[in-house]
């Protein structure tokens, strides 16, 4: 069967009433006939469920249609996208390991990397999202556990070459673990690229209304196991009710991408030579610097597109207040349209010197594309664009 049939195929077992949609099973708990059935649940010599930290058949039917869409043997859902990423991090890696990451990564993940993994004695290096297999080698250690990445990456849309990288962790025993978040796996596959674990904000395209939050990792099942096994302990599980909502979205993604990728392919197409802006990037742009790799790894350019004000981080809050129609909000990956300015926003913490390592320009503006019709998408920023 293709992915995408299984994905919409795939569902929690009928119940009795023979519903056609899958039911939402809110429940904390499961149920046992007699005394022996439950010692053996106790045992994990039956496979059964019985407490919702631990499995639940609608946080089940979501995993396992994503383990359906990025070809992985298991999966383990999360209530968000970051507790996906820490519960990958504190299960695989310990005291004295090393995590080699690329610097462009999400806010709240370098967060995680630079303040809470040394107080457990796991130390880390960053490398450039355009660095060389030369460089990847190099930067490898004796003590590496594991390498982490995001392609592209947020908000900067570079693109790393999945298997490249691949094929050294290979070598080196190292675990590749990769947010796939921008491009989901309608566009990439890390997983047939060489990678051990995906992880994904299901917050942003995999919901893409808005509505939840939500995160996964999927990869191989020695590793999600122990994933498994530190979740069902701490406490991290993906709520049924908002696995219900991710898991019907799911049965669309594909339809959805589609139309975000080419109304961002347009936009980009469209916008690229405006006197305003002095670049323009979006992966399958032929002006984008790793063009052929993302040809080579993707299937879509994704849904984001960023460009660069002439005018600066003055431009930037210009070009925000005089928007008419897209929304000034911190989420991606929604129906509706959305702008943001890191300098002045998600990454105004971060020093300028800093923020220009990662490639976050000051008048860099993130257009998260919608499914409007894309006349009116454009319509509104070549009419901000007009105050900049
Ligand atoms: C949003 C995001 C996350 C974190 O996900 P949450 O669901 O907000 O916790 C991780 N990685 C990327 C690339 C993101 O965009």
């Amino acid at each position: 069967m293709n992915p995408i049939t299984k994905v919409i195929r795939t569902r929690a077992a009928q119940t009795n009433e023979m519903e056609h949609s899958s039911p939402m099973f809110l429940t904390s708990s499961f149920c046992y006939n007699d005394a022996e059935t439950m010692r053996a649940a106790f045992a994990d010599e039956i496979d059964v469920n019985i407490y919702s930290r631990f499995s639940n058949p609608t946080v089940d039917e979501f995993v396992q249609r994503m383990c359906a869409l990025e070809g992985a043997e298991d999966g383990y859902a999360t209530a968000s996208g970051m507790a996906a990423v820490f519960a990958s991090f504190m299960a695989l890696m310990k005291q004295g390991d090393h995590l080699l990451s690329c610097n462009a990564i999400f806010g709240s993940t370098h967060t995680v990397v630079s303040k809470f993994l040394p107080k457990y004695g796991i130390e880390s290096t960053y490398i450039s999202a355009a660095a060389t297999e030369e460089a990847w080698r190099a930067a490898i250690k004796p003590n590496t556990k594991m390498i982490y990445l995001e392609t592209p990456t947020n908000p900067g849309l570079d693109v790393l070459d999945i298997a490249m990288i691949s094929k050294i962790a290979k070598e080196k025993n190292i675990i590749l673990n990769v947010d796939n978040c921008f491009a989901t796996p309608i566009a990439q596959q890390p997983i047939a690229l060489g990678a051990d674990l995906v992880i994904h904000s299901a917050t942003k395209w995999l919901d893409g209304q808005g509505r939840v939050l939500g995160g996964v990792v999927v990869g191989k099942e020695k590793l999600i196991h122990d994933i498994y096994l530190f979740c069902r302990s701490s406490g991290p599980a993906l709520s049924p009710f908002n696995a219900w909502v991710l898991s019907r979205s799911l049965e669309t993604l594909e339809v959805r991408m589609e139309r975000h990728a080419s109304n961002a392919l347009y936009l980009a197409e469209q916008l690229q030579h405006h006197e305003k802006i002095s670049w323009l990037k979006y992966p399958f742009l032929p002006s984008h610097p790793q063009y052929a790799i993302a040809k080579a790894q993707m299937s879509s350019g994704g849904g984001i597109v960023c460009f660069e004000l002439k005018g600066g981080s003055e431009a930037g809050k210009k070009f925000l207040n005089h928007l008419q129609m897209l929304s000034l909000t911190a989420n991606l990956g929604d129906t509706r349209t959305i702008a943001s300015h890191p300098a002045s926003t998600t990454h105004a913490k971060l020093s300028e010197a800093e923020r220009l390592e990662v490639n976050i320009t000051p008048g860099l503006i993130r257009i998260s594309v919608g499914l409007e019709h894309r006349e009116d998408i454009l319509a509104d920023i070549i009419q901000a664009l007009a105050y900049c």
